[in-house]
């Protein structure tokens, strides 16, 4: 028998290159009952990206009427484009009895937490700034985006006081499992259930 219990808002944020994208894949695929939220974002859509599936891929024009309309649970400008949760999507997905993930920055995070200071904030940390160089160069981005995401790093990095756990992706299987166990903890914790426990264990139900 399952206790009921509210659901619960899941934020991931790190860094660029620290590996959150497949962190949340493999949390993904762990946990069924827990779901991504799709961001809208203004920026290109990057070869192999889906629209609908990895973000809403509109035009500044869309998202500044979304913003206008109040369509937003928060949304912030990162690296000179637009990205926003939209009120509907996680709507859905509450409406829908699951758990959500949200793969934003550290700003819509802390908007997230005054919205919802029940959601839980999960920082991913590389192991340095010099294996976050090497991995970004990897990646083969341009030197004046990596200089930009650097300088964001240091920057990101100082606001993990806002998080409520912080994890370091120097090996990606114990980073997964560490988010695992976050998670399955946090589900556990007394204060989301639902409605009366006691009553569940009341003439001999
Ligand atoms: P990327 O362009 O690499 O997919 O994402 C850039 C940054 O934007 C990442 O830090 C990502 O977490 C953040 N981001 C993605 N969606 C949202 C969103 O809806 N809101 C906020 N505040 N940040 C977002």
């Amino acid at each position: 028998m399952g206790i009921g219990r509210r659901r619960i808002l899941f934020v991931i944020s790190a860094p660029s290159g620290t590996g959150k994208t497949t962190i949340c894949e493999r949390i993904l695929q762990k946990i069924p009952d827990l779901k991504m939220s799709v961001s809208h974002t203004t920026r290109k859509q990057r070869p192999g990206e889906r629209h609908g599936i990895d973000y809403y891929f509109v035009d500044k024009e869309t998202f500044q009427e979304m913003i206008k309309n109040e369509d937003f649970v928060e949304w912030a400008e990162v690296y000179g484009n637009f990205y926003g949760t939209s009120k509907k999507v996680i709507n859905e997905l509450l409406s829908g009895g699951s758990d959500i993930l949200l793969d934003i920055d550290t700003q819509g995070a802390k908007n997230i937490k005054k919205l919802y200071p029940a959601s839980v904030l999960i920082f991913i940390l590389p192991p340095s700034i010099k294996e976050l160089e090497r991995r970004l160069k990897k990646r083969n981005e341009e030197e004046e985006t990596i200089r930009k995401r650097i300088e964001k790093a240091s920057e990101e990095i100082s606001q993990y006081i806002f998080y409520d756990y912080v994890i370091i992706n120097d090996d990606l299987e114990r980073a997964v499992s560490e988010v695992f166990c976050v998670i399955c903890a946090e589900r556990l914790k007394k204060d989301r259930i639902n409605g009366k426990l006691m009553d569940k264990f009341k003439n001999g139900r």
